[in-house]
């Protein structure tokens, strides 16, 4: 999984459904940094979908 963070958001590349974001010339990077924020599209567990 790739990701990039734009404004001090992490999402993941591609977006995930319903997120606005584009990327532009963020850098893509394959780990999370723990001091941003998430983007709830991008970055959520569905109920349903999460491993057990
Ligand atoms: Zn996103």
């Amino acid at each position: 999984m790739l990701y990039f963070i734009k404004h001090n958001t992490i999402h993941t590349y591609p977006v995930a459904k319903g997120c606005a974001a584009v990327r532009e010339q963020e850098q893509l990077r394959d780990t999370v940094p723990y001091e941003v924020q998430e983007c709830p599209y991008c970055m959520k567990v569905w109920p349903g979908k999460k491993e057990e």
